[in-house]
């Protein structure tokens, strides 16, 4: 008899994004000429094609794979150096922040490096979550045995739960129990919130006296537009002993479906073995690498290498400035129908209250019967979500425009 993981089990069967599709169809089959004008803002998907620069070295590199003088085969598994190394030099070094590229680990997406580096941590680790937050760092921890069953409002047993809500500016307060693993992410997705420096160096100083690990998700950094905010968790003094920084191609430069993004483990950061004696995180994820990973495909480094030369980084800013365009107009049509409205100013997230404490779900079926707009429901990113929608402003941007146009139609 083979045996299946049982904690797949425990898992919540998918509900948020099949239960907004399964609305959707139902309203799309009974309005057939209310659905033809259907806007999607829920998914955080990108809209716009790659940059021009990347796709160009993306081909350049295609043409070095049909001849054997440039052929490659397999490459290194942590990356290669020109990568490595541009990563380093301009997103690290230019900003006076201390990486080195053989810190820098290149994979195949955030989602992936988030989920895997549960590989190299102890089954004993207490686990903090923020909530409400991007599921994959709570499934991931239920799909390795981490936790309990879930209760009725779907928390699991075993998780400590960090809640962000309008009244800590969604930033999370220090939990009452110790937690050995804090999942931070700023920008967040979903409440599109920023954490400031100050706020950070709290963290990182918890993380120091309770030998904690940070997994710090930074894959809106791109969008920051505040000089103040910090883009990288190691520009706090401290952190390179105490955190993990996950980035990504995905939403700067338009890399979701292309797949490549990086990891970033300090040489410093250790942790102990269930004797007590301290190992390098660095080299338990450069095993695990070179054992599960052949390394991402040498025209797609290529191509994400091209985000910085001259023209790559005018175009993702220009990427940028479109999705934030976007940000913007969607966040003054919901200011101007008198919502509370959080986020979209260094992440291409808008987070708004319901009003009048309305259910999130209830409020899901409001804008879509009367403005065919698709959004997504806070509680389908945790109990503390409730309350509150997301807006995305990952768009083009005559959709944004209409969109701003509907909210303030709606008679909330
Ligand atoms: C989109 C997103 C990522 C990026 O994931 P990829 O696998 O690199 O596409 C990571 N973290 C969060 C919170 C995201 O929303």
């Amino acid at each position: 008899m083979a045996y299946i993981n049982g904690n797949y089990l425990k898992l919540q069967a998918g509900y948020l994004f099949p239960e907004i599709g399964r609305r959707v169809n139902e309203f799309s089959q009974t309005n057939p000429d209310a659905a033809a004008r259907l806007i999607r803002c829920g998914i955080g998907d990108v809209t716009e094609p790659l940059p021009p620069a990347c796709i160009e070295a993306f081909h350049e590199a295609i043409d070095e794979m049909a001849n054997r003088e440039t052929f490659k085969g397999y490459g290194p598994e942590l990356g290669y150096d020109f990568l490595r190394e541009a990563i380093a030099e301009n997103d690290f070094s230019s900003r006076g922040i201390n990486v080195d590229a053989n810190e820098i680990f290149v994979s195949d997406g955030a989602k992936c490096d988030t989920a895997n580096i549960l590989d190299i941590l102890g089954h004993q680790n207490r686990i903090a979550i923020t909530d409400p937050v991007y599921p994959v760092y709570l499934d991931t921890n239920v799909m390795a045995g981490h936790t309990g069953e879930a209760n009725d409002s779907g928390q699991y047993e075993g998780i400590i739960y960090l809640p962000c809500t309008a009244e800590n500016n969604f930033v999370p307060a220090f939990p009452g129990t110790k937690a050995d693993v804090i999942y931070l992410c700023y920008p967040n997705n979903p409440t599109g919130a920023t954490a400031t420096k100050e706020q950070l160096a709290n963290w990182v100083s918890y993380a120091k006296e309770n030998d904690s690990i940070i997994l710090y998700d930074a894959a809106y950094e791109a969008f920051i537009q505040d000089a103040e905010v910090p883009r990288s968790i190691y520009e706090i003094d401290g952190a390179r002993e105490c955190a993990i920084e996950f980035r990504s191609f995905s939403k700067n430069a338009g890399f979701t479906g292309t797949r490549c993004a990086f990891t970033v483990i300090p040489k410093e950061l250790s942790a102990n073995d269930a004797e007590g004696n301290e190992h390098g995180l660095h080299g338990l994820w450069a095993r695990r690498m070179a054992t599960k990973f052949n390394g991402t495909s040498y025209p797609i480094q290529k191509a994400a290498t091209a985000v910085y030369c001259n023209e790559g980084k005018a175009q993702v800013a220009g990427l940028v400035s479109h999705y934030m365009g976007n940000a913007k107009i969607l966040r003054e049509a919901a200011t101007a129908s008198g919502l509370e409205v959080y986020g979209g100013t260094n992440a291409p997230y808008i987070w708004i209250k319901t009003p009048n404490s309305t259910p999130s779900w209830d409020i899901f079926d409001k804008v879509l019967n009367e403005a065919s707009v698709v959004i997504t429901p806070g509680a389908g990113f945790g109990a503390a979500g409730e309350g509150y929608f997301r807006i995305s402003a990952f768009n083009s941007r005559s959709n944004a425009e209409e969109v701003a146009q509907r909210l303030s139609e709606i008679n909330w």
